[in-house]
Formats: structure tokens, C-alpha cells, sequence
């Protein structure tokens, strides 16, 4: 797994930082809430999304939860990185509506989750943020569900144009090019106040 971008990078800005993450200089920013000064460099005391307020100038560090492993029956958010034929894979960057810190690589098995008698669906696509269920974490992958109504694609983007995609009948339609599209959508998707 690969390490976070802000281990490497120990002198550059960060968004989500690290205790000990370089944040800002101080002639830059001032030290807010969860970070400290030392020496010439503002550095985060806790875990979490680092905030730059530029009115204030001020830097400050929102706490994230540091994310246990996905566990089975966890719900989880995440966006697909990369759809094949049979499955999707999908970095989960929420656990139980609560942001993690690391993200965590899943797989939805998307031929399994076909409906009955061979149909053929597209499920999940490319970009897609999805909302899901841990299934399984045998052999340390993490297998994920989308088979109820409140699991699938909560958001998505058309894959002609690019725009955001709206609630269609059953379906998602593009407002600015009318390309429809097919997915297994969660039962919110296309509303105002989407919940990890
Ligand atoms: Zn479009």
C-alpha cells in the first residue's frame, strides 16, 4: 500500500496532515487551532484536513478519525478508480460517514451483482461515487456490496460531456448534452443532501 503523499512530501503543502507536517511558514500563516510553531515552520499537532483561512491567515488542522480497517457489514463511501468487466475497483475515503485519514482499496463484483437471467447493466462507472457494503475482507481484500437500495452510485458524471448527471425515470440524464445513462443507483441518488 502505498504511503500517503504527505510522508514524502516533508517540506510541501499538504491538505490532509500528519502530526509533525509541515504546514505553512510563519511568515505565510499564523498557528490555528491543532497545529504548532517550531522554528521557521508551522506544523500540525493532530491528524486531520489542514484549513487555510487566507482573511486570518491562519493555518488550522480539522481532526480526521484515523481509520481502522473496514471490518464486514461496515458502509462505506468511495469513488471508482478503475471499472472492468466483471468488477470495479473503488477507493473508500468514507467509513461509516465518518472521513478517513487513509484511504482503503475495495472491489465490487459487478458481474455478481447483476440481476437475474444474464442481463447486462452497467453498474458503476469510471469516476462514479459510490455508496456500498463491506461483504467480505477475506485475504485482506476488501469486497464490497452494492445489492440493496440504499447502496450504489450516489454520484455521477456524464460520460459524453462530463457534467454532473441528474435523476432521470430510474435512469440518470444528462442536462447538458441528454445523453442518458445506466447504473445501479443508490435510492438518494440525484438528491440535494447526499450522506456518507
Ligand atoms: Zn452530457
Amino acid at each position: 500500500m502505498s504511503k500517503p503523499e504527505t510522508i514524502k512530501k516533508k517540506e510541501g503543502p499538504a491538505t490532509v496532515a500528519l502530526p509533525g507536517d509541515f504546514l505553512a511558514s510563519p511568515e505565510e500563516f499564523l498557528a490555528g487551532k491543532n497545529t504548532y510553531e517550531q522554528g521557521d515552520a508551522v506544523r500540525a499537532s493532530l491528524p486531520g484536513r489542514v484549513e487555510k483561512d487566507l482573511s486570518k491567515r491562519e493555518v488550522a488542522v480539522r481532526p480526521v478519525a484515523v481509520a481502522r480497517t473496514p471490518t464486514v457489514g461496515d458502509t462505506v463511501l468511495g469513488q471508482v478508480e478503475a471499472a472492468m468487466t466483471s468488477t470495479a475497483g473503488v477507493k473508500i475515503r468514507y467509513l461509516n460517514g465518518v472521513e478517513t485519514l487513509a484511504s482503503f482499496p475495495g472491489t465490487i463484483f459487478t458481474r455478481s451483482e447483476r440481476g437475474g437471467r444474464g442481463e447486462r447493466r452497467t453498474m458503476v462507472k469510471l469516476g462514479d461515487v459510490v455508496r456500498a457494503k463491506v461483504a467480505s475482507t477475506l485475504n485482506g481484500m476488501n469486497q464490497l456490496s452494492i445489492d440493496e437500495p440504499h447502496l450504489g452510485v450516489v454520484a455521477a458524471m456524464c460520460s459524453v460531456c462530463g457534467a454532473v448527471l441528474v435523476r432521470g425515470d430510474g435512469r440518470a440524464q444528462c442536462e447538458q448534452c441528454g445523453n442518458v445513462e445506466e447504473r445501479k443507483f443508490a435510492d438518494d441518488f440525484g438528491t440535494a443532501n447526499i450522506q456518507p
